[in-house]
Formats: C-alpha cells, sequence, structure tokens
C-alpha cells in the first residue's frame, strides 16, 4: 500500500517546523501543500517527509524541510516579490516560492538537474518560476533587480552579482563558511552596506563556479 503522503507532510510540518519555532502561516501552508516526495528520486522516496537532507543524484542534496522553512521565513515574502534562487536542485524550494511570491527564477548549473526540474514545475502547474542553467554565482543579470535572492549551495563568501542585483533594502539569504562550518547567514541591503544576521549552523553542498568554489 503506498504511504499515506499527505498525513506525513502535515506531520513534518507540525513536528520539524511548528514545533522549531517557523510560525510563518504562508510558510507553513505552501510546506503543508507542496508534494516533496514528487521532488525526490525513486530509490529516497520513502524517505520524502524524514527531518533529513536527501540525495538527488549527481552529489548534490534536497534540503532538509527544516531548513528550507527556516530561509523561507527568514524572507518575509509577502507576495508581489520578485525572487531569485541559485541551486534549483530539485526544484523544491524553487516550487515552495512560487506559492510564496510573484515571480521566481532559478538558476541550476548541472545541466540534467535543470532539465529534471524545469520539466517538473511546468508538470505541477507552477508557471510563475522559470528554471536557467546557468552559474547562478552570476546572479540573473537579465531580470535583476530581485526582491530577495536564495542561495541553497555554500560559499566562503557572498558572491558580489548578487548583491548588485538585489533591490534596495532586499535580503538575501546564504549559508556562508566552508565545508564542514557553515552558518546559515541573512543579509539585508541598507543603503551601501549588509547588515548581516546569522540563522544558525548548517551543512549545505558547495557552490561552485566564478564567483564560489572551482568547478570540479
Ligand atoms: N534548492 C534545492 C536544493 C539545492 S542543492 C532543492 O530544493 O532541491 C544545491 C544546488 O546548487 C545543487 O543542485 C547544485 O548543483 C547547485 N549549484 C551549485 N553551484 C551552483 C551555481 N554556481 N549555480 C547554480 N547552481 C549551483
Amino acid at each position: 500500500m503506498a504511504p499515506d503522503w499527505d498525513r506525513l507532510r502535515q506531520k513534518m510540518v507540525e513536528e520539524q517546523l511548528i514545533g522549531r519555532g517557523i510560525l510563518d502561516h504562508r510558510v507553513t501552508q505552501a510546506m503543508r501543500s507542496v508534494a516533496r516526495h514528487l521532488f525526490v528520486p525513486d530509490s529516497q522516496r520513502k524517505r520524502s517527509y524524514e527531518d533529513r537532507a536527501l540525495p538527488i543524484g549527481f552529489d548534490q542534496t534536497i534540503s532538509q524541510p527544516f531548513i528550507v522553512g527556516l530561509t523561507l521565513q527568514a524572507l518575509e515574502l509577502s507576495g508581489p516579490e520578485h525572487v531569485l534562487e541559485v541551486g534549483t536542485g530539485s526544484g523544491y524550494q524553487a516550487a515552495l516560492l512560487g506559492h510564496l511570491c510573484h515571480r521566481v527564477v532559478s538558476v541550476e548549473n548541472i545541466l540534467e538537474l535543470a532539465f529534471q526540474a524545469k520539466s517538473r514545475l511546468a508538470d505541477l502547474g507552477f508557471d510563475n518560476v522559470a528554471v536557467q542553467p546557468g552559474d547562478g554565482t552570476e546572479g540573473w543579470p537579465k531580470e535583476a533587480p530581485f526582491d530577495a535572492i536564495i542561495v541553497a549551495a555554500a560559499s566562503p563568501e557572498i558572491p558580489p552579482p548578487l548583491v548588485e542585483q538585489l533591490k534596495p533594502s532586499g535580503k538575501l539569504v546564504i549559508p556562508l563558511g566552508g565545508r564542514n562550518d557553515q552558518v546559515l547567514t541573512l543579509l539585508q541591503k541598507s543603503g551601501s552596506e549588509l547588515i548581516s544576521k546569522s540563522l544558525g549552523e548548517c551543512r549545505f553542498v558547495p557552490l561552485r563556479g566564478a564567483h564560489g568554489w572551482p568547478q570540479q
């Protein structure tokens, strides 16, 4: 018998998110509705609602639900925003952004993952989410500036193009640090400054590209 995905998903939201302080109603509603198991490979599907990141192939992962919730909550999206995601991966977080804002551009540098996520999101009807293959450390100048930017891979430094492509007062969430000592960081533009706040420790795959770690 197939697992009761809907029940597992509601339990995930109650225990892993609300139970740990992710209380933004728009975020919890989006996470109640997006079917995470449709973004996870068959071999991992039964673990879709567990409290952990899962492999999605190509040495990459779909992030832990709590970290996704924490990131989305930090952006305080209200609906009209134009958001850039760097690191589409499975497309799960992009789908959640599709619920939370007006338009999403998500850039992924592994072509196969970009094409898979693009067709998955189209099949599921997320027509306000555009997936673009490319090096997201360069941002996506064609559609800049953005109200918010999420980087879903870790870097020792903030890629300068992303700061340039952020609107005044815009928010950027990025895991900063090396392989084993990363801090999920919220940055907000204020004039020529960036105000920084730690959201806690985390562990993401490396951000690779012109303004990240070298390509393998
Ligand atoms: N948000 C994803 C998880 C992303 S994992 C999800 O919901 O499934 C991080 C992703 O960032 C990986 O797919 C990796 O290939 C991608 N990535 C790493 N460096 C990148 C770059 N420079 N530009 C775009 N994507 C990058």
